[in-house]
Formats: structure tokens, sequence, C-alpha cells
């Protein structure tokens, strides 16, 4: 937030008008500049990305975070509701595939590495490597 704090100021007059608008809106400061929303209620609230458990301010179950530009649509809207619902299940999907494929082609190359080095002949620096690239490998796989 903070980059864009110093974009804003660099705007100039307009700028530091949208940001004291956007200071307005939300109670809680620039920080808090994620839309969390409860689908049980269709209620949303406003908490930094990185907060854990945010609950519903109405009803008290767990909010889900929707990011900051989306916008939330008026809790009499029922399929707009929906929609984001489901829109945030394909984002999370989408992101777990794309992980799931980057640790995969990360594991593969270390592999590849690995057994490369490990066919030549050893020598000091190869054993080295070998080491720091297993060492990784590992950490690759235990995330
Ligand atoms: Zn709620």
């Amino acid at each position: 937030m903070s980059g864009s704090l110093r974009q804003r100021e660099a705007e100039g007059p307009a700028g530091q008008k949208a940001l004291l608008k956007w200071e307005r809106c939300t109670h809680w400061g620039p920080m808090s500049n994620y839309a969390w929303v409860c689908f049980h209620c269709r209620s949303a609230a406003r908490r930094p990305g990185s907060a854990t458990d945010v609950r519903c301010p109405s009803c008290g179950n767990s909010c889900e975070r929707i990011g900051y530009k989306t916008p939330i649509p008026p809790k009499s809207k029922l399929k707009e509701w929906e929609a984001l619902r489901s829109l945030g299940h394909r984002r999370r999907q989408e992101d777990l595939a794309r992980r799931t494929r980057d640790r995969v082609r990360q594991t593969h190359f270390l592999e590849k590495e690995i057994l490369r080095l490990e066919s030549m002949p050893p020598n000091p620096g190869r054993t080295i490597a070998v080491k720091l690239l297993k060492k990784r490998l590992n950490a690759v796989l235990n995330r």
C-alpha cells in the first residue's frame, strides 16, 4: 500500500483527494485495504490482506478474502453473491493448480540437475552443489 500511497501523493491534488476519500471510506486506515465477505449473511468487512480468521461483524461466521478491487454486491442481489462465490472458488482452484504445476516443474528440474551432477566425476564444487540442490529439493517437496 505504501507504494500506492506515494503514487497518490505524486499525482498531486487529484490523487490526494482520492486518497482522502479512500481513507474516509475505510474506517481501519489505509492498511486495511482488503474486502472480506461473509457468504452466510452477505456482509463485508475491511481488514488487511494478511489477516487470518476474519469474522463477520454481523453474524460471526468466518469471512473469505476477495481482494480490494472486486466490487461487493448489494445484500439483496443473490445472483451476484452466487457469482462472487463461484469466482472466488474458481480463483482458488486456479491458484492451487498453478502452484502444483510450479512445484512439479521445480522438482523435475532439481532432480535432473542432481542426477546430471552425480553422474560426473566428483569434485568439491560438485559435492557442494549437489548438497545445495538436494536441500532445495527437500524444501520444495515439503512446502
Ligand atoms: Zn455474516
